[in-house]
C-alpha cells in the first residue's frame, strides 16, 4: 500500500523467509471524519503524511476499533506511540526524559514493548 503523498511503501514485505520488515508497517484505520478533513478518498498515507494534511500529531482516539488498529509488532515505531499516547502524555514523557537524561525514542520502544509482551495471549 503505497502512501499517496510521498511514494512510501506502508506495508512492505518481500514475503520471504527471514524478512525482517516488523516494525515497518504503517497500516491503520482513522475514524471517517478525519480522513474526510484530510482531503482523502480512497487510497492510503503513511503517518506523515496524514498528519502534514491535517496539521497536527495523531492520537489514540483518531484511530477506530478496528481490529488492524491493535498494537502489533509490525507498526512503526512512530505509528505504535500515536496509537499509545495521547498529546498530553507525551509532553510529560519527554520532559521527564530530558530531566533525566534518557532518549525518548528509547523509553517509548520500551513502552510500546512492555504492552506488546501484555497483549499477547499467553499460552
Ligand atoms: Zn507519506
Ligand atoms: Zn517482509
Amino acid at each position: 500500500m503505497i502512501c499517496k503523498d510521498c511514494g512510501v511503501d506502508t506495508t512492505p514485505c518481500t514475503g520471504k523467509r527471514g524478512c525482517r520488515h516488523a516494525g515497518r508497517w504503517e497500516n491503520y484505520m482513522v475514524r471517517d471524519r478525519l480522513w474526510k478533513a484530510s482531503g482523502m478518498k480512497g487510497g492510503f498515507l503513511c503517518v506523515g503524511c496524514l498528519e502534514a494534511r491535517l496539521g497536527r500529531r495523531l492520537t489514540p482516539r483518531d484511530f477506530t476499533k478496528a481490529i488492524i488498529n491493535n498494537l502489533s509488532p509490525w507498526d512503526s515505531p512512530r505509528l505504535a506511540a500515536r496509537k499509545i499516547l495521547s498529546p498530553t502524555k507525551l509532553t510529560r514523557l519527554t520532559a521527564w526524559c530530558k530531566r533525566h537524561g534518557e532518549n525518548p525514542a528509547a523509553v517509548i520502544a520500551g513502552i510500546i514493548e512492555l504492552r506488546l509482551r501484555k497483549d499477547r495471549p499467553r499460552p
